[in-house]
């Protein structure tokens, strides 16, 4: 440790580390719009220039190596004089277009000219250098280079991170500007990761594009259900809407990035829902779709009941209890997992279920296709397409009743003898265990829509058409005994180091 004196307070600081990442670890932020802590140093934007005893000339604070004994002003009026100058450099070009920039309410440009800039403009609009104000760098982002103040993080990022490096600063001076090789557009799997990197409205995401002003919006905490990596993501709603997924530091997880293929894996939440219970097709009331699944369960044939894992823990554990309590002759199996794709050495790792290792530490057993084959009288699918997803399966159901528990309108769902609307992740709490066995919670995003239930409810009141308390209907209580019984799924507790997000 070293110690230094931050605007005239003694601190004790990890030697060695960057100034500006010593300070944010103090509480002080320095100004910034090239540093990223995920990406290599640069130290081309000056904005976090700060002073130091001794050194005649402002130093940025990305690029110095703390030192025992320094003394450093990041308030001093040099500083302030400096960061306002920086600022009006760098919007010296800028269109302000704001009234129509997507990134207006969460820009480094509007929040820091506010605090650090406050000058008038000495040019006037017609004199601004113009550039290309829709450029299509690759099918998912976009690009107003007149907005763009050249930090490079977007092509340090593709150059150190996914070792694309599509993109590049061509030209100089005024007339710089950020473009891709010709015939090599912006396609890597990460590509949209350089949206959120850039500070101002420069890259825009097509999808979020003109969508929703950010300030409309609010956020929950979530898990990626794209594969078995749990990427830490936030769920950004309007409406009772999901209008965009961003990636939530975990440097345990996923660091500061998602893959675009998660991340634009959202529209299946907001379109083609299962809205009510319907038998034959024909509609019917929760209640009463509750009785019909009861009743086909009271008489007595065999049972079999598929999970998926892509369900969340809490209601695996439901599940299982209500296997074992109300069912006890009934045989549970998990199914419906997805193709692998390949392992692509960032995050995306081959296993596309979020919580295959959640459904085995709950102690659910695979082997759909065997207990398909022998099973006769009723099957109960939970998040399973086995129709349209596996048809070789989905034909075995020829002949059983069916009856299906699905968030989302399918082929199974089409053919089921009952189908029960359920939440998806987005409108429920629970969790999902990782890859490596790390158990994270999610909150829910949205409210569910139509008469759609988290599946432990539905079970909990199935049951009580059994006659048998399952003990499922409160969510606390339930995940409070799956954590007493199944050890394994002990919570996450966050990394202290998830809250020093300084990008
Ligand atoms: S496009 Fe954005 S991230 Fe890339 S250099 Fe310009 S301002 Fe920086
Ligand atoms: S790597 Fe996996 S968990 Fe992470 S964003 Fe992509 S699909 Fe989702």
């Amino acid at each position: 440790m070293a110690k230094i004196t931050l605007n005239g307070i003694e601190r004790e600081v990890e030697e060695n580390s960057y100034l500006i990442r010593a300070a944010a670890r103090c509480g002080v932020h320095i100004p910034h719009y090239c540093y990223h802590p995920a990406l290599k140093v640069e130290g081309n934007c000056r904005m976090c220039s700060v002073e130091i005893e001794g050194v005649p000339k402002l130093q940025t604070a990305c690029t110095t190596i703390v030192r025992d004994g320094m003394v450093v002003n990041t308030e001093s009026e040099k500083v302030v004089k400096v960061r306002s100058e920086v600022m009006e450099f760098l919007l010296r070009n800028h269109p302000i277009d704001c009234p129509i920039c997507d990134q207006a309410g969460e820009c480094g440009l509007q929040d820091y000219y506010m605090e650090h800039g406050l000058h008038d403009s000495r040019v006037t609009v017609a004199e601004k250098v113009k550039k290309k104000k829709r450029v299509d760098l690759g099918p998912n982002v976009v690009l107003d280079s007149e907005r763009c103040i050249l930090c490079a993080r977007c092509v340090r990022f593709c150059k150190d991170v996914t070792g694309t490096a599509e993109l590049v600063i061509a030209n100089r001076g005024s007339h710089a500007e950020i473009t891709t090789f010709p015939g090599r557009p912006l396609t890597n799997d990460y590509a949209m990761n350089t949206v959120d990197l850039c500070p101002v409205g420069a890259l825009t995401s097509r999808k979020f594009r003109f969508k929703c002003r950010v300030w409309f919006m609010e956020r929950a905490e979530s898990i990626c259900p794209g594969c078995e990596r749990g990427c830490n993501i936030y769920l950004d709603r309007f409406q009772n809407e999901i209008q965009r997924m961003k990636p939530r530091v975990n440097p345990r997880v996923n660091g500061y990035w998602i893959c675009d293929a998660g991340r634009l894996d959202i529209d299946w939440i907001n379109t083609n829902r299962l809205l009510r219970a319907e038998e034959g097709g024909r509609p019917i009331a929760p209640e009463e779709s509750d009785r019909e699944a009861a009743s086909a369960l009271s008489k007595g044939d065999e049972v079999l009941l598929v999970a998926s894992p892509s369900m969340s823990n809490e209601n695996l554990f439901a599940l299982k209890k209500f296997s074992e309590k109300v069912l006890p002759g009934s045989e549970l199996v998990g199914g419906s997992f997805r193709e692998p794709w390949e392992d692509d050495g960032i995050l995306r790792l081959p296993d596309r279920n979020p919580n295959r290792k959640g459904m085995e530490a709950i102690g659910i057993p695979t082997g759909i296709e065997k207990a398909l084959a022998t099973s006769r009288g009723t099957v109960l699918l939970f998040e399973n397409d086995l129709l349209g997803d596996q048809p070789h399966l989905g034909a075995k159901l020829e002949g059983k009743k069916v009856i299906a528990f699905a968030s989302n309108r399918t082929a199974t769902v089409a053919a089921a003898d009952l189908a029960v609307p359920v939440t998806s992740y987005a409108e429920m709490a629970g969790s999902f265990t990782n890859h490596a066995g790390r158990t994270q919670p999610f909150e829910p995003a949205i409210r569910p829509e139509g008469e759609a239930r988290p599946v432990h409810e539905i079970l909990h009141r199935i049951a009580a058409f059994l006659g048998s308390d399952l003990n499922a209907a409160s969510f606390d209580a339930l995940r409070s005994e799956m954590l007493e019984k199944v050890s394994a799924l002990s919570m996450a507790v966050p990394d202290g180091r998830e809250a020093e997000h300084v990008g």
